[in-house]
């Protein structure tokens, strides 16, 4: 359990870009829990969300860090590694 990940190592803090998944924004749909993009800032649906955002998004662009965008928690998540980090 203590395999160390670059990208959570090299990812910095991030505010999300939207107020909540942009996707489900647009559509109108709604969402479980938010994740944010440590790369890019995009915000996110998680994977108890019937869109997955989050995931799709790592999937579309690479970007493998992502921090839940829960009010209170600051876990990250690293999808490359499927490894957790408690927030420093
Ligand atoms: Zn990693
Ligand atoms: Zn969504
Ligand atoms: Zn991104």
């Amino acid at each position: 359990m203590s395999k160390d990940c670059i990208h959570l190592q090299s990812a910095g803090k991030r505010d999300g870009n939207t107020a909540g998944c942009e996707e489900c924004l647009q559509s109108g749909d709604s969402w479980v829990h938010l994740r944010v993009c440590l790369a890019c800032g995009h915000v996110g649906c998680c994977d108890d969300s019937k869109n997955k955002h989050a995931t799709r998004h790592f999937h579309a662009t690479g970007h493998p860090v992502i921090r839940s965008g829960e009010p209170g928690e600051s876990w990250g998540w690293c999808y490359v590694d499927r490894l957790f980090k408690d927030p420093v």
